[in-house]
């Protein structure tokens, strides 16, 4: 059996991806937000439920970080957030110079509303939960909290592209959402990323922090770096865009077929998806019943060339680069369930007879 990794990135027809970028050799427009990149923009405002602003970025990545920077938090405050999530949502904290506060999940892998409000001190300027493996978070419950103590709530959105909540799309939540368009995502644009914010003053912030604070040739009005969306990359996501519904469906038959048999393994439990959700599909996590199970699934799979990943282990207020500097006591269920969790192989066009063998084979040796 050839090599299965844990996902495969999309790809457009070639001759759409190539009759676009066609156009470049003549204006020689690469990047400074040429057509495409506005064009993407507005494609993605509509795509994204039409009532946020869209600004592009580069990646991920600097979407966050910019996006918190955007905030204009006082330097040394606290950012209520979980450290159940991929390493750069607690990298963008602190490379603003903010405090990362790690706070417990729940059952459903995000953060833990009910431990969430203890966490608040005078210091607490912002909470940042992320929507993990696109199960969006206690919305409700964040928003009353913020509200209460007037704290600003920025979403890490990595996971959810194109989920709704009640009708709701996943970029309306909070004061912020956050995309990352990386190859590996539902919908991706090589590497890129977005900031979705109510108001156009917001937009303007994030533009001049993403462009060296550059409004026109002689007109630099604030302190910025470089962190734009190129032509090449807002080309790939005009063509993915197009088919999104489609990889969604083809993700969920993997999905579908994955439950429809590990479902039945008793010592295997599977991620509850809310009725209320339109879910994405992106990943497929599966909790063992302890580490030396989930350990040996993921060797056992190794050994047949099917690359699962402990996604997240370990959990980010345990990278070592921290080195005991953030608290991160009182995390149990987080270090729990990173320590039980595998996330199989989910893309779009996974054959769905490998996704049955590798349920089957999972079954056996559990
Ligand atoms: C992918 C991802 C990011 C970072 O995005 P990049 O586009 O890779 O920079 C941030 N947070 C989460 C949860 C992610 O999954």
């Amino acid at each position: 059996m050839d090599r299965i990794f844990v996902t495969q990135s999309s790809m457009p027809p070639y001759e759409e991806y190539i009759e676009m970028i066609k156009p470049l050799w003549q204006n020689h427009c690469l990047t400074n937000m040429g057509e495409y990149h506005r064009q993407l923009e507005e494609e993605l405002k509509i795509y994204l439920g039409g009532r946020r602003e869209v600004s592009l970025f580069v990646n991920g990545h600097m979407a966050l970080e910019m996006a918190i920077q955007s905030m204009g938090f006082p330097k040394g405050a606290e950012v209520i957030t979980t450290p159940f999530t991929f390493i750069s949502t607690t990298h963008a904290i602190i490379r603003n110079g903010l405090t990362p506060v790690f706070c417990d999940i729940s059952s459903d892998f995000t953060i833990d509303v009910l431990k969430l409000e203890e966490l608040i001190t005078e210091k607490t300027a912002a909470i940042l939960p992320m929507h993990v493996y696109g199960n969006i978070c206690n919305v409700e419950e964040i928003d009353r909290i913020a509200r209460k103590y007037g704290l600003k709530v920025i979403y890490d959105a990595a996971h959810a592209f194109g989920e709704t909540y009640k009708g709701k799309n996943a970029a309306e939540f909070g004061d912020l959402s956050v995309f990352s368009f990386h190859a590996t995502k539902v919908f991706h644009t090589i590497e890129g990323g977005a900031v979705c914010c109510p108001y156009r003053e917001q937009y303007d912030t994030l533009y001049n922090l993403k462009n060296f604070g550059i409004r026109s040739q002689e007109l630099t009005v604030s302190i910025g770096a470089n962190a734009k969306m190129n032509e090449f990359q807002a080309v790939m996501g005009l063509c993915n865009l197009k088919y999104i519904d489609r990889e969604i469906q083809k993700r969920k038959k993997v999905i579908q077929a994955y439950e429809e048999i590990l479902s039945e393994a008793e010592t295997i439990t599977l991620n509850v998806r809310k009725k209320e959700v339109f879910c994405n599909y992106a990943y497929f996590p599966a909790l063992f019943e302890n580490e030396e199970k989930r350990d040996h699934i993921y060797d056992r799979l190794m050994a047949y060339g099917v690359y699962s990943r402990k996604y997240f282990w370990p959990i980010t207020a345990d990278a070592a680069c921290f080195k005991n500097k953030y608290k991160r006591d009182r995390l149990e269920n987080a270090r729990d369930l990173s320590k039980r969790v595998l996330a199989l192989p989910v893309y779009a066009d996974l054959d769905l007879k490998k996704a049955v063998w590798i349920a089957e084979f999972i079954r056996k040796e559990i």
